[in-house]
């Protein structure tokens, strides 16, 4: 039987993380991945995923967000491929909404650059957005987007240079754990470890099904939509943005490799089994954007150039699950990012890798399992 100090179940965005972060540690690893490394059907398809540091979900979230930061330019250090593109982000609330504060809140807390700005200046600065008087907006400078396949093809070479191994198409079938050691079972073979990480994306409730994590699968899609004029919309010119608005929660990204400009909904998405193969995206499920972008951007029409559809696995207070199995503290789980989770993904790797080497790391309470009622702690 192949041992290694950990196998890690699932290579795609956290997965691949786990490898880099227990790789330079010196833990001989193994990644099994039941696709190709770098596919459609999981959670990190759709080329770009926003970063920002002024964290309105909660400023608990910036230290690790910091360090995910600090990590990507690493990486790129490393391999010497660009992942992340500082655009800045522009973070706006319609009335009644209060996420343009929110992040405001965070950046004042952690003392992070920041700039409130009246509607007027925002359609003074980008004159494409189209906001009433009665919005609310915060820029944050050190915001901007990630492009996932270099992200994850990054990860993966920095792991396999200090030795991780990566199994592509090879699902793990079933896991075993006593108290020192694990075996992991695929169609070709049984290997052997000290640790488990389990970063299954949105198989993680069925391969946890035991712990009863509440976990939901939801099908999103994103529109590329075709711009009467680029200009305004380069990566130099136009912030990535979030806005609440009574259109949704949208969010959107500048022009990159595709001729459309990016834009997508962050709330609503039907629940959907990960093993259904559809990743088609429906033209009339446009809807969930255009009414947005017809209201409040101006030079982007409703033509769609590219479509995807991709998952979010959500916990019911949408924080993540970063800890040790609540029975096998041998087994460490990565799971539930619920649609927020790329940014902080090699400090999430970081982290996995600490939980499943260091007895004495603390998981952050936030994204400690004992929050969900699930199987009772060891001890
Ligand atoms: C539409 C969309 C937009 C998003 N936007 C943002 C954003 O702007 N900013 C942000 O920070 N985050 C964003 N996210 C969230 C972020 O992309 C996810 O949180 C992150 O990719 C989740 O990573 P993961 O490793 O859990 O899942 P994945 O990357 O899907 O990896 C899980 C892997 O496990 C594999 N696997 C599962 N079961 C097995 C098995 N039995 N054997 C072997 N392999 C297995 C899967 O094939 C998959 O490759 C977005 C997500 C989506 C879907």
């Amino acid at each position: 039987m192949e041992r290694y100090d950990a196998i890690v179940v699932g290579g795609g965005t956290m997965g691949s993380a786990a490898a880099w972060a227990l790789a330079t540690r010196g833990a001989r690893t193994l990644v099994l991945e039941q696709f190709r490394h770098v596919h459609g059907r999981g959670s990190h398809g759709g080329q770009t995923r926003i970063i920002r540091h002024a964290y309105a979900e909660s400023p608990e979230y910036v230290p690790l967000v910091l360090r995910a930061d600090e990590l990507w330019r690493e990486l790129e250090d490393t391999v010497g491929t660009q992942v992340l593109h500082r655009t800045g982000g522009l973070e706006m609330s319609g009335p009644g909404g209060d996420h343009a504060r929110s992040v405001r809140r965070s950046a004042t807390e952690h003392g992070l650059p920041h700039e409130w700005l009246t509607p007027d200046e925002v359609r003074r600065r980008w004159p494409v957005w189209d906001i009433g008087d009665d919005w609310e907006a915060c820029y944050t400078p050190g915001a901007g987007f990630l492009t996932t396949e270099p992200s994850l093809r990054s990860l993966r070479r920095a792991a396999e240079r200090l030795g991780a191994v990566f199994r592509e198409e090879e699902p793990v079938r079933a896991w075993e754990a006593t108290l020192d050691a694990i075996d992991v079972r695929t169609d070709q073979g049984v290997y052997g470890a000290e640790r488990l990480i389990v970063t299954a994306g949105a198989w993680a409730g069925s391969m946890l099904a035991e712990l009863g994590l509440p976990l939901t699968v939801l099908r999103k899609t994103l529109w590329w939509l075709a711009v009467a004029d680029p200009a305004p919309f380069v990566p130099e010119r136009f912030p990535v943005f979030i806005a609440e608005s009574a259109e949704g929660d949208v969010y959107g990204f500048p022009l990159h490799d595709e001729p459309g400009l990016k834009v997508a909904r962050h709330s609503g998405g039907e629940p959907f089994d990960p093993d259904a193969t559809d990743r088609i995206a429906r033209d009339e499920e446009k809807q969930e954007v255009v009414p947005f972008v017809r209201r409040r951007l101006r030079g982007v029409s409703d033509r769609v150039t590219s479509s995807a559809v991709c998952l979010y696995t959500v916990t019911p207070d949408h924080d993540f699950v970063v800890d040790r199995h609540p029975e096998r503290l041998n087994v460490v789980i990565g799971a539930g990012f619920s649609g927020h989770g790329f940014k902080f993904t090699p400090a999430i790797g970081e982290e996995l890798a600490a939980l499943a080497f260091d007895p004495a790391h603390r998981p952050y309470p936030r994204l400690a399992i004992g929050r969900f009622a699930v199987a009772a702690p060891v001890g």
